[in-house]
């Protein structure tokens, strides 16, 4: 049975006037019906036995889906709130970030705000991470604590390969930070086989919940190092939160009581539907669906070939066009993609495959990107 029924996102231009469009983006992504009803209920006390149950739950859930025995905390806040968490509990003084777009030079921003060093692994535009050179890099710089990864850059549409590169971090006996914003239930993630320290992601990129919950991972090494940590400030302090987990409390802030129903019952539904593997293997489909649509299209898609996304198409815009002509053109007939990013802004445009999203949908997003294509 599928649990889609064609998705529509409201969005109000003017009082009087609505325009209906289907998302095809990178976050806030369409998100689950069942989901949205999940969170329209009445609020309760954090305080309060239902909150318990519905907490604890939840983290179970979670812990299950990233196959950890990790600490799972629910913060009130997006994804970055837990990478700004993992380098002020976790990093004394120097720490690696690997960039490979927009993202992962996020989190080399929010090592340096923190007043950390850093030291960037940086390849071109469109390539990944590998894992001989992370090797090299560690070898030149005995002195970083931890290395910062991003699963998926989504500016450039590129998956790095973690299962590989979190070994080698583990070799030079560094901490791994993973940044799972765009990956996390897009794909295979494995916290304690692949011994991932800090692994984060938001509700609404591939549970296809709303904003407002940053959701993460916290292995044991993390926490005693928290517990030395100075100046790690209070609010994304591990400790405070590891306390009120472990005490029966849940949170020491009020958590985000709707985004976590929503979650919860994302996390229940792909259960029920055929489990992790059946909600990757989907995304996979949509993807691909999508890559090979736009190539029947006579496009190509930005990064190394080996390396595309399983939740977001990076593609080029075809010579001299802007990509963001061709999203602009695609919002007017009722999708929207998502712009290029950064550097990438005119070159390129993105189709998302995150959230609510039937296979019948991508066929009409194909039909009308033709359309588009063929104005030009
Ligand atoms: C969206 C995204 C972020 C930012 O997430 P917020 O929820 O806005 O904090 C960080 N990293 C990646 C890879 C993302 O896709």
């Amino acid at each position: 049975m599928p649990f889609i029924k064609p998705f529509i996102s409201k969005i109000p231009v003017h009082e009087s006037e609505r325009i209906n469009l289907k998302l095809f983006t990178v976050g806030p992504v369409a998100c689950y019906p069942e989901v949205l009803e999940a969170m329209g209920q009445q609020m309760y006390s954090h305080r309060s036995k239902e909150y318990f149950a519905l907490h604890y739950e939840t983290v179970k859930l979670l812990q299950n889906f990233i196959e950890t025995r990790n600490e799972v905390f629910l913060f009130s806040s997006t994804g970055t709130g837990f990478m700004e968490a993992s380098v002020r509990n976790c990093v004394r003084k120097n720490m690696l970030c690997c960039i490979n777009g927009s993202f992962g030079e996020r989190f080399s921003e929010v090592a340096t705000a923190n007043g950390k060093t850093v030291v960037k692994l940086e390849p071109p535009l469109g390539e990944p991470i590998l894992p001989d050179v992370l090797d090299k890099a560690l070898k030149e710089h005995p002195e970083v604590e931890a290395v910062a990864i991003t699963h998926n850059e989504t500016s450039a549409g590129l998956i790095n390969p973690l299962k590989e590169l979190a070994p080698i971090a583990k070799n030079h006996g560094k901490l791994v930070f993973v940044d799972a914003v765009s990956s996390m239930g897009g794909t295979e993630i494995k916290v304690d086989e692949w011994d991932i320290d800090v692994c984060f992601s938001s509700s609404q990129k591939c549970f296809g919940v709303p904003p407002g919950l940053g959701i993460g991972s916290v292995s044991e090494k993390s926490l005693k190092l928290s517990e030395t940590a100075v100046d790690k400030g209070w609010y994304f302090d591990f400790k405070v939160w590891e306390d009120d987990q472990k005490k029966g409390v849940g949170t020491p802030v009020t958590p985000a009581i709707p985004q976590i129903a929503g979650l919860n019952t994302a996390l229940k539904m792909i259960e029920k539907r055929g489990g992790k593997k059946w909600y990757s293997d989907l995304y996979k489909e949509r993807n691909l669906r999508i890559r090979r649509g736009v190539e029947k299209l006579g496009l190509s898609t930005f990064p190394k070939r080996g390396y595309e996304s399983p939740t977001v198409n990076c593609i080029n815009a075809p010579e001299g066009i802007d990509g963001s002509v061709i999203y602009e053109k695609m919002r007017e007939k009722g999708f929207e993609l998502a712009q290029g990013y950064g550097p990438l802004k005119k070159k390129t445009f993105r189709i998302g495959n995150m959230g609510y999203i039937e296979m019948s949908d991508i066929d009409l997003m194909l039909k009308a990107l033709s359309e588009v294509l063929s104005s030009l």
